[in-house]
């Protein structure tokens, strides 16, 4: 989860995630002054989706849940298959999963595989590592 750039201080409203399971649920908390996609925040409370907008005292940011690819152990507790290479990708080895489609490629000297082209195997998403993210507010 991330917040855009020129981010107000989201005070005294405040963002919390509210469980670890997959997918993560936001919610923010905060006083009326708060607007949610342009409405006050009369409730206190809210669950935010992704690209919501939140306002304060005329600042503006959004809200998205897009991750980064990391090189990270593959924590599969079975080999699955890359599907640059089509070759197993052994639990532990080095690898990075799509953030946007979710399919796990090979990342390391031997199998440089998530890198190896400018694209995800399955989908668009870019594969620098560490790349900005995808989406921004002025590309609505
Ligand atoms: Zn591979
Ligand atoms: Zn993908």
């Amino acid at each position: 989860m991330s917040l855009a750039d020129d981010s107000p201080p989201i005070h005294p409203a405040m963002l919390l995630n509210r469980t670890s399971a997959e997918p993560d649920i936001w919610v923010v908390i905060g006083s009326p002054a708060v607007h949610v996609n342009g409405a006050p925040l009369d409730t206190g409370i809210r669950v935010l989706r992704d690209r919501d907008e939140l306002r304060l005292d005329g600042h503006r940011t959004f809200f998205s849940t897009e991750t980064l690819a990391m090189v990270v152990p593959f924590p599969g507790e079975r080999p699955t298959l890359c599907p640059r290479c089509k070759l197993q990708i052994i639990p532990g080895s080095p690898a990075v999963r799509c953030p946007r489609c979710g399919i796990w490629h090979h990342q390391s000297a031997e199998f440089p595989c998530w890198l190896y082209s400018s694209t995800c195997t399955n989908c668009d998403q870019p594969t620098a590592i560490d790349a900005d993210f995808r989406w921004s507010p002025e590309t609505l």
